[in-house]
């Protein structure tokens, strides 16, 4: 039995926990289905080096500077470059690794799948894939919107559900990404910081992972354009990645793939935002993350900072 139960252990997630930790608000437990935890904010290890595959970077502004603090004290991040719309900030061992620094020391039960939720004498019951249950007092869930609107009315809850905002939350709908990892065979620059966002055509970004420092290999993360990735997703994957690399090869003829992978993200960024950082969905109910505070690193940590303020309302 818990005060709180968060369900994943993304940056909203993670975010929110420390916070109920810092404001001593009760006891909190994190349930991830994953092995590890960060969600979107994600680094794999393949082809022999490491790509970030989900968020490239944070953007540093006053809701996640204390979590700039954190890790920049801690030199696990780094000033990427600067642009336009401002500092970029990346990991020195993956994006990963921030969350990762955000975890510790919190309560965390990894490849754990929340599959229906009951509110039974003002108490919440969670129940995972494997039959495994938890307590709590109070339930908040930070999966990815739609994701937690299924586990909602997979659940039955019936009248204390309200309806209403559940319609609300149901407009709001996910891009997919498809993502090309490519190690090159010659050194390649895309631009004079090594990551580069496409307004139009096929591709969403390029992201160099050497320049990042994350990679000694000449390692690209190739996000491709929410549009072609809708129409993609569902196509074979071997097909879809050679889609992608001719893609590649047609705008940049004098590079070389040596080795590459597909990755695919179902749910990459929420398509609206909802009108409040949180929702009461049902009594003691909560949902928080990126679909309300904003479609970025950035936005998760704004819901759960918004969320705790309700949390100490309460
Ligand atoms: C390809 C891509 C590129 C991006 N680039 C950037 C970028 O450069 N900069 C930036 O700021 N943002 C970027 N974003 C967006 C950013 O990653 C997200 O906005 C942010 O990570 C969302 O955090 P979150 O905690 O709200 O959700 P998530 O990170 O999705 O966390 C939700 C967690 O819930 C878990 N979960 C879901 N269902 C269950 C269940 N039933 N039981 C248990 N656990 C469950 C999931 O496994 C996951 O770990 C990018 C996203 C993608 C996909």
């Amino acid at each position: 039995m818990k005060d709180y139960i968060i369900i994943g252990a993304g940056l909203c997630g993670l975010s929110t926990a420390k916070k109920i930790t810092e404001l001593n608000l009760g006891s909190v437990l994190i349930l991830e289905k994953s092995r590890g935890v960060g969600g979107r904010m994600a680094t794999r290890r393949t082809l022999n080096t490491r790509f970030d595959h989900g968020a490239q970077f944070y953007r540093v502004k006053s809701d996640i500077a204390e979590f700039h603090k954190i890790w920049k004290d801690n030199q696990l991040s780094h000033q990427w470059f600067v642009s336009f719309k401002g500092d970029h900030w990346c990991a020195n061992d993956g994006m990963t690794s921030l969350a990762k620094k955000i975890a510790s020391g919190l309560e965390i039960q990894l490849e754990k799948q929340v599959q229906q939720i009951f509110f039974e004498n003002n108490i919440w019951r969670i129940v995972s894939d494997k039959n495994e249950e938890w307590l709590c007092k109070y339930l908040i869930i930070t999966a990815p919107l739609p994701q937690s609107i299924q586990l909602i009315e997979h659940s039955s809850l019936g009248a204390i559900v309200k309806l209403s905002e559940l319609e609300e939350l149901k407009k709001i709908q996910y891009t997919k990404a498809l993502i090309g990892l490519v190690i090159l065979e010659e050194d390649f620059s895309i631009n004079e910081h090594g990551y580069e966002e496409y307004s139009n055509g096929d591709f969403f970004s390029i992201a160099d992972q050497k320049s990042k420092g994350i990679s000694q290999d000449r390692a690209l993360t190739l996000t491709m354009s929410p549009h072609f990735s809708e129409i993609e997703f569902e196509a074979n994957d071997e097909v879809t990645l050679q889609k992608i690399l001719k893609i590649f090869l047609k705008q940049f003829p004098n590079t070389k793939i040596k080795e590459a992978e597909l990755k695919k993200w179902r749910y990459c960024q929420p398509t609206g935002t909802y009108k409040n950082f949180s929702c009461e969905i049902a009594p003691k109910l909560y949902l928080a993350g990126d679909s309300f505070g904003g479609s970025s690193l950035l936005g998760a940590v704004r819901s759960s900072v918004g969320l705790t303020e309700v949390l100490l309302e309460n």
